[in-house]
């Protein structure tokens, strides 16, 4: 490492072993910290929240970082160090203390209002909390300044380079594509019960078979641990300190095994950086899109493919004879890559996910960009829910109100969530055009190949190139839909018979 970026090493390393407290801290708040322990860790948190803060607008910062942005010699990466630290830096000192004090404790009350309002559908509570938010990061987007227009500035924060015209135009491509697949996939599979309805699976079996499944993936349990949350999620403390949730249930064997694929396919992302680069954003995730890239490709591509159950398939049999034994390899196929439309986002499967996620897109834009009002929500949602899948809800809990994210104020977060599942498509593509041989590996349970690749061309570059940037670098094109809708139309023809 060059020595001109020593003095910006040393603050880089101090502010992120504060992130990676921050990161144990509320790791543990969601799965072992005491139901009386709340206040006292919110407190913890907010305090470290200053500190970092204070660190950002440290003056000592600005000038290694200004002197570093000036000296010769640094490779690439050392220069990524640099530039992406200043973007961080230019985005904590742009907004006022005030305003940040003011957001921060509006989400908090905000989210607060909503966990209580929600079961009761108490849209009038709820309401006027949402505008509230909605102003606070108009506020907030006019302070960071923006491309093109103000929601360019939210997407920031979770897609560093996207704009919300280029968003719009790839998710209004997928939609006009997703529609009439999906109503092609319904006719052909009919409607037959799902075999692994109302079937009992012991948790121990499923405990032990998850940690199997985790540890074949490369995943390194030396450097990570998985545990139990109500909602699973990865939290990389530390490259060297990954943690990772699931959930499990008796009535839901997949619910847990595909949890754990998908936190997994995360956790690589977060051990995958180079050792030197700890503590600077060269080991720390491009974007959220990308994040979920290495998830769902690790979940779907992976985890409900032939290839992966031929192999498993018959060893979760072994551990759950009763209810799997007299289910065929072709029964358990479909049963795992069902097409249902579902009015909950987080329950959907590969072919309804994104059109709730076009949705939200649609309305959180409006909504940001003040052509609908909170008042309008429900109204709106129901429309669009029958637009895209044909049912709608009858009680906001069940609609607009069911995610966490716009009571926070996590606005430009939801396309993230489409851009993985494009990506990871498109990446996968890329893998077994690299490596001819990844799908007979992966018949015979070895993942270290893909594991590698993705190593090699992902995870190690850090944060030195934005999302599109990456994309176009290992696959040799920015984000499509075509590799996604491709595999789509490819595994639902085998399983279904359509064309
Ligand atoms: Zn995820």
């Amino acid at each position: 490492m060059q020595k001109a970026l020593q003095p910006v090493l040393e603050l880089s390393r101090d502010l992120y072993a504060l992130r990676a407290a921050v990161g144990v801290l509320s790791w543990d708040q969601e799965t072992y910290m005491p139901p009386k322990g709340g206040e006292g860790r919110a407190r913890s948190l907010a305090s470290l929240a200053r500190v970092m803060h204070q660190r950002f607008s440290d003056p000592r910062l600005a000038e290694a970082l200004e002197a570093a942005a000036t000296a010769a010699g640094l490779s690439e990466e050392e220069r990524a160090v640099v530039r992406e630290l200043r973007r961080d830096r230019d985005k904590a000192v742009k907004i006022p203390e005030a305003l940040a004090a003011e957001i921060a404790e509006t989400v908090s009350l905000s989210q607060r209002v909503w966990a209580e309002a929600r079961p009761k559908n108490d849209t009038r509570a709820f309401n006027p909390w949402l505008a509230k938010v909605i102003a606070l990061r108009r506020k907030e987007a006019e302070c960071l300044g923006y491309a093109e227009t103000p929601y360019d500035a939210l997407l920031e924060n979770y897609e560093p380079g996207a704009r919300t015209s280029y968003l719009r135009g790839l998710l209004t491509d997928l939609k006009a594509q997703l529609v009439p697949l999906l109503g092609r996939i319904r006719t052909a599979q009919g409607d037959a019960a799902d075999p692994l309805a109302g079937k009992v699976f012991p948790l121990e079996g499923q405990r032990a078979f998850n940690q199997t499944i985790l540890a074949a993936m490369g995943f390194d349990l030396e450097a990570g641990r998985l545990d139990e949350s109500a909602h699973p999620f990865t939290e990389g403390t530390h490259p060297e300190d990954v943690r990772l949730t699931t959930r499990y249930s008796e009535s839901d064997l997949m619910s847990a095994l595909f949890s754990t694929l998908h936190e997994g396919g995360h956790g690589l992302y977060e051990q995958g950086f180079q050792s030197e680069f700890f503590g600077t954003p060269m080991a720390e995730a491009v974007s959220l899109g990308l994040h979920e890239s290495q998830s769902r490709l690790w979940e779907n591509q992976v985890g409900r493919s032939r290839d992966f159950w031929s192999r498993y398939y018959p060893d979760l049999q072994k551990v759950f004879p009763g209810p799997l034994g007299a289910l065929g390899l072709d029964g358990f196929l479909r049963a795992i890559n069902r097409v249902q439309p579902s009015l909950i986002r987080v329950e959907a499967d590969e072919v309804t996910y994104n059109l709730h996620i076009v949705l939200r897109f649609e309305l959180e834009t409006a909504l940001f960009g003040g052509e609908l009002e909170p008042e309008g929500l429900e109204t709106a949602w129901n429309e669009g829910m029958r637009r895209n899948l044909g049912i709608a809800p009858s009680a906001p809990s069940q609609g607009y109100m069911q995610d966490v994210h716009w009571s926070c104020g996590l606005l430009g977060y939801f396309p993230t969530y489409t851009l993985g599942n494009l990506r990871a498509a498109q990446l996968f593509d890329a893998a077994r055009a690299a490596l001819p041989g990844i799908p007979a590996d992966i018949r015979a349970g070895s993942f270290g190949g893909l594991k590698g690749w993705l190593n090699r061309e992902v995870h190690r570059h850090g944060r030195r190139y934005d999302g599109d940037a990456l994309m176009e670098k290992v696959t040799g094109r920015k984000t499509e839909t075509k590799p996604f809708m491709d595999y789509l139309e490819t595994k639902y023809g085998e399983l279904l018979g359509i064309r």
